[in-house]
């Protein structure tokens, strides 16, 4: 056997113990099992550095009412996200063109004043905050990091076999964590961690006391402010059509028992 292919060989044995070890995760409620190549301290760190980054470039609202409103609603559903580990943060960025929120890894939300008019009040406020905070609860940053990493590790193996294995594999991961500092903030999630994000969103707002049957009607203000003009910046990173919403009302009876439950 020649030595690049030795070389090749053992980055890919390296690979698939290091797959091996890792893939045990498995999102809360859901149980789905997950492909995790980054730590949860990390995964963190870069929420945070995200978040800072994200600060200096936006204006916030100085509508106190709104701001009280976004904080009250979004500490609500942090109490029942069961993170004491999170460093809890809402923010309400004065943007009425933008149509969008996000949650980072370590607790860090944002929403922009311009999904308000979707929202409309708070029961739909709190169907995006729980539904963004699901994101970072199952780790669907740190899933779309790895699948990233994994891709760029495997080019990585190829040029490795050619040239100097740790270098190539190096170049690579700092490939991948630079797209994914923008992971929860730009880049889409998948129909699989959008369909996960619905289902354990509406159980966090029914805990917190919302009724998640008020989630559908978020749901087709949203749709149908996408019908006309140009497309709505949430659905370019939280993909949605009739699919997702008749996925979402069929997941609302298993939710409504914790609000049942929360209301007795
Ligand atoms: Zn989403």
């Amino acid at each position: 056997m020649n030595k690049n292919r030795q070389k090749f060989n053992k980055i890919f044995l390296i690979l698939f113990l290091f797959l091996f070890l890792i893939s045990c995760a498995g999102s809360p409620y859901t149980g789905r099992r997950q492909f995790l190549m980054i730590s949860s301290e990390q995964e963190v760190a870069l929420g945070e550095q995200a978040y800072n980054d994200m600060l200096l470039k936006v204006k916030l609202s100085k509508d106190k009412d709104l701001v009280e409103m976004v904080n009250r609603v979004g500490n609500r559903i942090a109490k029942v996200a069961e993170r004491p580990d999170y460093n809890w943060e809402f923010s309400v960025i004065d943007d009425d063109n933008v149509a969008n929120a996000f949650a980072l890894p370590g607790g860090k939300t944002a929403v922009y004043t311009g999904i308000l008019k979707y929202t409309a009040d708070e029961n739909g406020l709190a169907f995006v905050l729980a539904h963004e905070i699901a994101h970072a609860l199952a780790r669907h940053g740190a899933e779309r990091m790895s699948q990233m990493m994994l891709l760029q590790l495997g080019q990585a193996g190829i040029g490795a076999a050619l040239y100097s294995e740790s270098e190539a594999t190096q170049i690579a991961v700092s490939q991948a964590y630079n797209i994914a500092s923008t992971v929860g903030i730009t880049l889409p999630y998948s129909r699989t961690q959008e369909y996960e994000a619905d289902h354990i969103g509406l159980i966090l707002m029914a805990k917190a006391g919302y009724d998640p049957k008020t989630a559908t009607a978020f749901f087709k203000r949203m749709l149908a402010g996408n019908s006309g003009g140009r497309p709505l910046e949430i659905l370019s990173t939280h993909p949605a059509d009739d699919k997702r919403l008749a996925e979402l009302q069929a997941l609302i009876p298993e939710a409504r028992k914790y609000y049942k439950k929360r209301k007795n």
